[in-house]
């Protein structure tokens, strides 16, 4: 029980200012203030709002009860993809299990993983939804894994700030457990970095127009598919170069698809109707 010198959280503030907390369309003002208080008791300081409903707002101001800096630095965003482009890990907090088949982790197990990507100089966000609805489908989907607190399963949800901290104190018992010498030599560039977000997002995207160009789906609905590849392709964490090769292969499929389908509709026309 004795003090030891000091301890990592002293020494790797660099860490924690690596992770953000997303709060996705909060409804109550006072949330925010709560959530901001409970970052920084922690030691966290990187709150992110993505079109939050009444923000700047009194009440939160009242409820942050003198966590001001933590709220007056958050940053707002319009959407969900636009506040994690650059992040590296994107794990969604959910107050029950979905039909989307993210991979799930407790709060500890998240944790681990979030201060060890932000030890190694990656950037990383735990995202929050809505007080009534939480996080819809979409915005799941762009996470890499799914936090669930393990709470009483006929009455899971808590409220978003009791939440929050809940995740920031296994942020901290997961930086207090980890070895500073390790958090430290992160400084270190890893030896292949994933692409960013926005890179994936833009891979996706082309992903999704190449599968409709080569007609893969033949009438069924794109959306199974395309969620199991993104499972896929985020598992592996491609970095940026990886990611321009898989685009350079699906432009290609795509500059063939088009040639067959103006093949096709050149057969297809009668001679002297083109
Ligand atoms: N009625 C909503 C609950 C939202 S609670 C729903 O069913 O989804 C607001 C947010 O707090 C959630 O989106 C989630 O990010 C977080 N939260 C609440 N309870 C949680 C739990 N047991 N585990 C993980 N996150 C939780």
């Amino acid at each position: 029980m004795s003090a030891q010198g000091p301890t990592p959280a002293d020494t790797t503030p660099d860490v924690l200012a690596r992770i953000r907390i997303v709060l996705v369309g909060t409804q109550h003002p006072g949330n925010i203030g709560s959530s901001a208080r409970a970052l920084k008791t922690m030691g966290l300081s990187r709150l992110v709002l993505v079109a939050p409903e009444k923000f700047p707002h009194i009440e939160a101001h009242a409820l942050s009860a003198g966590a001001d800096d933590v709220l007056e630095a958050a940053a707002v965003h319009a959407s969900l993809a636009e506040a994690v482009a650059d992040c590296r890990l994107v794990l969604g907090c959910t107050a029950r299990s979905r039909r989307v088949a993210l991979p799930e982790q407790s709060p500890r197990d998240a944790a681990l993983r979030a201060i060890g990507k932000a030890g190694e100089g990656r950037e990383v966000a735990l995202v929050f939804g809505r007080e009534r609805t939480g996080l819809t489908n979409g915005e799941l989907q762009l996470c890499h894994g799914a936090v669930h607190i393990p709470a009483n399963p006929d009455y899971s949800s808590l409220n978003i700030a009791a939440a929050v901290q809940v995740v920031a104190y296994e942020l901290r018992l997961a930086l207090l457990a980890a070895d500073a010498s390790v958090l430290n030599s992160t400084m270190v560039e890893p030896t292949a970095v994933p692409a960013p977000h926005a890179a994936m997002e833009g891979f996706f995207a082309q992903l999704a127009d190449t599968l409709d160009a080569i007609d893969f789906h033949k009438g069924r609905a794109p959306e199974s598919a395309m969620r199991k590849l993104r499972r896929l392709f985020m598992r592996a964490e491609p970095d940026a170069a990886e990611v321009r090769l898989l685009r350079g292969i699906l432009a290609d499929a795509q500059r063939m698809a088009r040639l067959a389908s103006s093949g096709a509709s050149s057969d297809d026309t009668p001679a002297g109707s083109r």
